[in-house]
């Protein structure tokens, strides 16, 4: 007999040629600007922890405080089991800060996308999504059973053209994009994008999963960056990034936040994000509001890291605290990476198949200070210019 699970030694074989294999890392100590890696102690540059929230004292305090008086799980499904007050009070900050109708709070930004996006479309529908969208948006298109475009990234004018050629075909349209792109960190042009959604009479969702918390006077995103708020369109989010906690959110008007609340499955028949997580990421809200100092650091460690990057690699274009240095090959990016890595810098080399070329891809944070900069300067100072491919270039 043959042994049915055989493919599974070639089908890596084949990851590991590629150089495409992946381990995880454990890492050690609080979450910050400096973890343990390996016994090494090291600057992060590998968090979406922009705001160094996730191990703020006060959101600790506040997961302990919900963990006692409720317990660590949710127990259920929330129609059936019933939720905390805290679950309403969380989805009603998160409301407030989106000046939106209503919210709904889901256990991952990633059961979020899927869930509204399989919610509001159906086979009889079309989605037209950016190339370079998230996997959840991706994945929660597939499911949905719709009809999937993808559009080059960026171009509002092929977006425009799929629209004018395809809109009359479905009975509902929506498209689908990041608001700052994970894996490059440029943003989408939102105000455009919106006024060509009218045109076509098609609903718009934007994943702000890099965008809430970092964006927008008062923190609400990307949207509020461009002066879109009020627009009526489907924001979706993460309370994992800035926000420092677990989970995912749709921020809408009532009459959405409700049809999802009966229609969205990923929300339906999964338990409920636990208190901890609830309380933590209501905490971040609040810190928000009360703390902009934190994203006034952040945007200016951005430009610290900037002035330290360019002169040595050429970085993908970017308006957000994702900055990615572009590399030649999987092998240069994953040998660059351990030479950071052995000076005390932690920076992910992120490959194909997650995106089509590689780069080191640096996540800066507002609680980076002056003797991080420093090292991360140094170190690159002291990379070879043959590791760095400047010799192809
Ligand atoms: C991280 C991310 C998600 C998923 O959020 P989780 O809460 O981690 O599941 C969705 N969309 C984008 C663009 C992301 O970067």
């Amino acid at each position: 007999m043959a042994d049915p699970y055989a493919w599974l030694t070639p089908a890596l074989h084949t990851i590991h040629r590629a150089q495409w294999h992946r381990t995880v890392e454990a890492v050690a100590g609080k979450a910050g600007p400096v973890v343990e890696v390996g016994g090494q102690s090291v600057v992060n540059f590998a968090s979406n922890d922009y705001l160094g929230l996730a191990g703020d004292g006060r959101l600790i305090a506040a997961a302990i405080a919900a963990t006692t008086a409720y317990g660590t799980g949710s127990t259920g499904s929330r129609l059936t089991s019933g939720h905390r007050q805290l679950h309403r009070d969380l989805e009603q900050a998160i409301a407030d800060l989106k000046q939106t109708e209503a919210a709904i709070v889901f256990s991952s930004g990633y059961l979020a996308n899927l869930g509204a996006i399989a919610a509001v479309v159906g086979p009889r529908d079309g989605v037209m999504g950016d190339r370079y969208n998230h996997s959840s948006l991706k994945m929660g298109a597939k499911l949905s059973g719709a009809t999937v475009y993808e559009f080059p990234h960026g171009d509002l004018t092929a977006l425009t053209q799929l629209l004018q050629n395809h809109r009359h075909q479905y009975r509902r349209c929506l498209i689908t994009t990041d608001s700052v792109f994970s894996m490059d960190g440029d943003l989408c042009a939102v105000p455009e994008l919106l006024a060509i959604a009218a045109q076509y009479e098609a609903m718009v969702l934007i994943d702000e999963a890099h965008g809430t918390g970092v964006f927008g006077p008062r923190g609400a995103g990307v949207v509020e960056h461009f002066g879109c708020t009020g627009q009526s369109l489907i924001q979706v989010g993460t309370l994992s990034k800035a926000l420092g906690s677990l989970g995912g959110y749709v921020a809408g008007s009532a009459e959405l936040i409700d049809f999802l609340r009966n229609r969205a499955p990923s929300w339906i028949y999964t338990t409920g994000l636990s208190p901890a997580d609830t309380a933590a990421a209501q905490e971040a809200i609040a810190l928000l509001h009360s703390e902009p100092q934190r994203r006034a650091q952040l945007w200016h460690n951005v430009d610290t890291a900037k002035q330290i990057l360019r002169p040595s690699f050429p970085l993908l274009p970017s308006g957000s605290p994702i900055l990615c240095a572009q590399l030649h090959s999987p092998a240069q990016a994953l040998d660059l990476a351990a030479q950071l890595r052995q000076g005390g810098i932690w920076v992910p080399a992120i490959r194909p198949p997650t995106v089509p070329t590689s780069r080191l891809r640096f996540s800066i944070m507002a609680s980076h200070d002056a003797n991080h900069f420093q090292q991360l300067k140094q170190v690159i100072g002291s990379l070879s210019p043959r590791a760095k491919g400047k010799e192809q270039c």
